[in-house]
């Protein structure tokens, strides 16, 4: 296996739109392996874009008022009544409220199940000689630690962009991605809400094409 590191970011150019109407009030390039915050107010739209393509966007959030009211596999799960999330679910809290919607996709069905890497996780899988690989965990704490978030905020994620396919018989995996280059997620926040954002570093498995690529987000606002 060849890894390649995308450490040349000039490779990788986006010219992309933000997959909602208004006005543009942040556009932040998330370079490959390195975590990303911020809070997106009621009512605007974060778009996040695959730069690169095959890029798992490892992703939590939290009402920004109250950082103990957070995102929620089984809660969003239940409600959607589904186990991918495509364009219309609702990212929902360990409280019941709505934290974002879906409200554009562009490939079929985005990620809540697989979860995120860690170096733990890592040595185990893939062996010891993966330990100080930097992992979707370290970058959920050093961007957590931000907004005073510590390892007990962790909760389950989401994967937009990776590919984990439910098969019939209810087996789960971790396949190339169904993503590309400048394919795009849109969420509008129903409140409140602290996005963080792990570019997953991963190269030991296909989740990112072994090949570590740049994301981007765009976050608008509706023209008054
Ligand atoms: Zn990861």
């Amino acid at each position: 296996m060849t890894v390649v590191w995308a450490t040349d970011e000039a490779d990788y150019f986006d010219w992309s739109e933000p997959l909602a109407a208004g006005r543009i009030v942040q556009d932040d390039r998330i370079a490959p392996r390195v975590g990303w915050s911020a809070v997106v107010r009621k009512g605007q739209v974060l778009t996040i874009v695959d730069v690169g393509g095959n890029q798992s966007g490892d992703f939590l959030c939290y009402s920004a008022a109250d950082t103990v009211e957070r995102y929620s596999v089984p809660d969003t799960l239940a409600a959607q009544r589904n186990a991918y999330l495509v364009e219309g679910s609702v990212l929902m809290s360990n409280e019941g409220n709505p934290l974002m919607t879906i409200v554009g996709n562009e490939i079929d069905r985005q990620d809540t199940i697989g979860g995120a890497c860690s170096k733990e996780s890592n040595t185990l899988r893939y062996g010891h000689h993966t330990l100080f690989h930097h992992a979707c965990r370290e970058n959920f704490l050093r961007e957590g630690a931000k907004h005073g978030l510590g390892p007990r905020d962790l909760v389950s994620n989401i994967n937009w962009f990776m590919n984990v396919p439910v098969e019939a018989d209810g087996t789960l995996g971790i396949v190339d991605g169904m993503s590309a280059p400048g394919k795009r997620v849109a969420l509008r926040a129903e409140m409140d809400v602290l996005a963080v954002i792990s570019n997953c570093p991963q190269v030991n498995n296909p989740c990112n094409d072994f090949n570590p690529t740049p994301l981007r987000a765009i976050i608008t606002e509706a023209d008054a």
